[in-house]
């Protein structure tokens, strides 16, 4: 059976070339980068090779590039490392810095160039000072948006828990945050320590104003970190011209493979380490480096900055068609996010009278893979957070689909998905009482 992969914001294929960049380390270069001897000397190159190839593709200096296990451990480390160190006593609260300054072969030496959790607690001690007698200082919070992934919303519950203030801010029809509202927060929260706002959204692919959120904190003199998971690889990422202070981005959603990805902490950077163990990464992420996926890495990134332009370009047009064709052949079928600024590969579409599992089970016995959303949420009853919260009522959010086209995505490919996917949703409207009681009720009104 032919089948067509249109998932590809749950996951990439491997890179052919990037799985010959890897081999290697699987077998003839099996050295322990940590090891002095020729095997792991050759190991480590090849880990800061890689090193160079992420940082090159984000703007960043290699020594700022940390390798994780994944996105999500970059988001946990970026947030629990920012918040940690904010809520620990001064001579307590920082582990290793990346400051170019304070490397050192082993664990770096704090450096104190950038505290921003110090300024925070100096705004506070200002503000208090003129605002009567002295309060117990609040804990430190942090902003971030209600259509972040998992990733992000569960490591601010886990912080809320332990007493961390959380805003949560609201976006509009085209899951977009409110700059003004961030404004306000950030004036109205002097304690605020770090702005937490993804570049790329999972499900709608819609992007966020960045480089006016990354003027907003650095104006406030708040950390920000973009969880860039979705974007990297896709449309071009400047941590500079962001005034970021920390990016994670995830190895296989750019055709490097799972369980590896980085986290860009800014020189000057104070954060306390999430992993206690080796001086692996001068401390930051103790653990043997997997070197193979660190080369895989590295390579995905040097193609994904060769190829980006022209992929984004041929990606879109195929997208568009998709989009366009399907919104022509299916009645009453709706793009969500579509005024934004999107990645050029994804579109997500509400198909209102259907189910969005069925409509994914239907599609895949015709061999057509895609998602009703993250697909680590696939399975789960509640529709979507994200939809939800572009404003779309529950029964919408179910009968919504993601398509995410990839770098390998042809127009046969299209040509394929185009009559099967409203076929199958004339076929499930035709199952469904409610669409039909919805069309008749028109009909006689
Ligand atoms: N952030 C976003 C926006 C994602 O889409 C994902 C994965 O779907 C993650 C974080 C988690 O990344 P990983 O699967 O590498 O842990």
């Amino acid at each position: 059976m032919n089948r067509v992969y249109l998932d590809h914001n749950a996951t990439t294929p491997v890179d052919p070339e990037v799985l010959d960049a890897m081999l290697p380390y699987f077998s003839g270069e099996y050295g322990n980068a940590s090891s002095i001897h020729t095997f792991g000397q050759k190991a480590r190159a090849a880990v800061e090779t890689a090193r160079e190839q992420v940082a090159a593709l984000i703007g960043a200096r290699p020594q700022e590039i940390v390798f994780t296990s994944g996105g999500t451990e970059a988001d946990n480390h970026a947030i629990f490392g920012i918040a940690g160190a904010a809520a620990a006593p001064s001579s307590q609260a920082h582990g290793p810095s990346t400051d170019a300054a304070t490397l050192s072969p082993s664990l770096g030496v704090p450096s104190f160039s950038r505290d921003v959790t110090h300024a925070a607690r100096e705004r506070l001690q200002f503000t208090q000072k003129n605002e009567g007698p002295p309060k117990v200082l609040p804990l430190p919070r942090i902003i971030t948006a209600a259509i972040e992934h998992e990733a992000v919303l569960n490591t601010c519950q886990a912080l809320e828990k332990r007493g961390i203030s959380v805003t949560y801010l609201s976006v509009d029809r085209d899951g977009q945050i409110d700059l003004q509202a961030l404004r306000n927060s950030l004036r109205e929260h002097p304690e605020t320590v770090l702005i937490t706002v993804m570049h790329a959204n999972n499900e709608l692919g819609t992007v966020q104003p960045i480089e006016e959120i990354g003027q907003i904190a650095a104006e406030a003199d708040v950390y920000f970190h973009t969880d860039a998971v979705q974007s990297a690889g896709k449309i071009p990422i400047d941590v500079n011209a962001f005034k970021l202070d920390l990016l994670s981005l995830s190895g296989h959603k750019l055709y490097a493979p799972k369980g590896i990805g980085a986290l860009y902490i800014r020189g000057g950077t104070r954060l306390r380490q999430l992993l206690y163990g080796g001086h692996h990464q001068r401390g930051f992420r103790p653990g043997t480096e997997n070197v193979a996926g660190i080369v895989g890495l590295g390579k995905a990134a040097q193609i994904a900055k060769a190829s980006l332009a022209e992929d984004a370009k041929r990606v879109a047009a195929l997208r568009d068609t998709l989009e366009r064709t399907l919104l022509q052949r299916v009645p009453d079928s709706r793009v969500n996010g579509a005024g934004a600024q999107r990645t050029p590969n994804t579109t997500n579409i509400t198909f209102p009278g259907i189910e969005g599992e069925a409509l994914v089970i239907a599609l895949d016995l015709k061999g057509l893979a895609c998602s009703t959303g993250a697909a680590c949420s696939s399975g789960a009853v509640e529709p979507s957070h994200v939809l939800t919260a572009i404003g779309l009522p529950a029964e919408d959010a179910r009968a919504s689909l993601r398509f995410s086209l990839g770098r390998h995505t042809t127009p046969a490919d299209i040509d394929f998905a185009l009559p099967v996917i409203p076929a199958a949703v004339a076929y499930l409207r035709e199952l469904s009482p409610t669409y039909h009681k919805g069309a008749k009720a028109e009909v006689h009104s």
